[in-house]
Formats: C-alpha cells, sequence, structure tokens
C-alpha cells in the first residue's frame, strides 16, 4: 500500500468516530422517542434533516426558536 499503515489508521479512526457518532445518536433516540413528523404545536411539517440532526425533536423550526 502507498499509503503505509499510518494513513490506512488514519482512515480506520475516522470510520470508528462514524461508527461511535452514529451509537451515540442511535441512544439518543432511544432514550428520547423518535420524535414526531409534525410539529406538535402547528402542526408542520417537521424536515427530514431536522429531524435526522435531532432525534426526538417535536417542534418545527419556527415553533422551537419562539420556545427557546
Ligand atoms: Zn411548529
Amino acid at each position: 500500500m502507498a499509503g503505509g499503515w499510518t494513513a490506512d489508521g488514519a482512515v480506520q479512526q475516522q470510520i470508528d468516530d462514524s461508527i461511535q457518532d452514529a451509537l451515540a445518536k442511535l441512544r439518543a433516540q432511544q432514550a428520547s422517542g423518535p420524535g414526531l413528523p409534525n410539529c406538535e404545536d402547528c402542526n408542520a411539517e417537521i424536515p427530514l434533516a431536522r429531524r435526522q440532526a435531532l432525534p426526538g425533536a417535536r417542534l418545527c423550526i419556527a415553533c422551537q426558536s419562539a420556545r427557546e
């Protein structure tokens, strides 16, 4: 391998980090429930990207910012 073991090790470390990240998100999701497809307050659809970024999100961005 041209990259040598150091470069391969770095890539492996990144993969390990990604897996740890995914597992942490999965645990957070299980802890707080699956969240809602629609906002609890105004019933607007919560974008999939938001639900993926914030597992357990129950409010749309507008209502969440209004509460904060
Ligand atoms: Zn809302």
